[in-house]
């Protein structure tokens, strides 16, 4: 990484310095902790599943689809938030909704008859960055060209 990169992200450690990350950010947690809030989401989606079977179809393979996983996650949290601020208005519960949905569309697009046999974004524990990073390298100098020059 960079300097300018580098600097931007301490910069940015220390304005979170001392905050807690949000809770679909996993990387502080415990092995424990990581294995526990799995369950739970599993638990969830598979209620999420039951009760939104006709708009949500998701498949058995999702906790390894990484991108899956991750969103999975954030919906879970938002609704535990919404079902416990006494405030919550009831936009923002249709808005839950509605974003589920339009999810849900995408999952089932992306991931519909996944047989889990195919490589791609699979993999949870593959790490093809570099690679791409390498691939967009002159991309990349063009636009820091652009933008600096
Ligand atoms: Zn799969």
């Amino acid at each position: 990484m960079d300097d300018q990169g580098g600097s931007i992200v301490s910069r940015l450690k220390e304005l979170l310095d001392g905050q807690q990350p949000p809770p679909w950010n996993w990387q502080e947690l415990t092995a424990e902790e990581r294995r526990a809030e799995l369950e739970d989401l599993a638990e969830w989606v598979a209620e999420l599943q039951e009760g939104y079977g006709r708009w949500v179809r998701i498949p058995p393979c999702w906790p390894l689809h990484r991108a899956l996983l991750e969103e999975l996650a954030v919906f879970w949290y938002w609704r535990q938030r919404l079902d416990q601020a006494g405030d919550a208005l009831p936009e923002e519960a249709v808005r839950w909704h509605q974003a589920l949905r339009m999810s849900a569309r995408d999952w089932a697009e992306a991931f519909g008859g996944c047989r889990h046999a195919s490589t791609g974004e699979v993999d949870e524990r593959r790490d093809g960055r570099q690679a791409r990073l390498e691939a967009s390298r002159r991309y990349l100098d063009q636009a820091i060209e652009r933008l600096t020059g």
